[in-house]
């Protein structure tokens, strides 16, 4: 695991904060990992980090992945393959600990009518390979 990694609880899965504090995204409040990405994905391809370390997704996530994502248009950065997934989380007021697994953008935009100040953690996951990675964080009124 990727120091910086923290766990939460209610799923124990582990969001993988880059070692960077990532960057401001396109919309404000919002946090951009894809630059920590690409660092990370570097430092596997220079051999200063193996396979186990960056292909290191939970039993959880990955069972998330499976069932509870969308396709990504990209290929797997680490095997590839097509077996990218994104898995959008909601952290906020009245909602579970571990956050709330969303699919849709109808529950995406219900989830920030009901209340404001929710999150939107979005996270790729390779159901292939277990890579994993922070995309974004955003707030949801985003609707992005
Ligand atoms: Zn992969």
């Amino acid at each position: 695991m990727v120091p910086g990694s923290r766990t939460v609880s209610w799923l124990t899965v582990p969001f993988l904060q880059p070692e960077s504090s990532g960057r401001p995204g396109r919309s404000p409040g919002s946090v951009d990992y894809r630059f920590a990405r690409r660092q990370l994905l570097q430092r596997y391809r220079a051999g200063e980090l193996d396979r186990g370390d960056v292909c290191d997704a939970q039993l959880e996530l990955m069972r998330i992945a499976v069932n509870c994502s969308q396709g990504s248009t990209v290929p797997c950065p680490v095997c590839a393959g097509s077996t990218l997934r994104v898995v959008r989380f909601v952290f906020g007021a009245r909602l579970p600990a571990g956050g709330r697994v969303v699919n849709t953008r109808a529950e995406m935009r219900k989830l920030a009518a009901e209340r404001a100040g929710r999150r939107c953690y979005t996270v790729e996951v390779c159901t292939g390979c277990r890579w994993n990675h922070l995309l974004q964080v955003a707030p949801l009124d985003d609707d992005g």
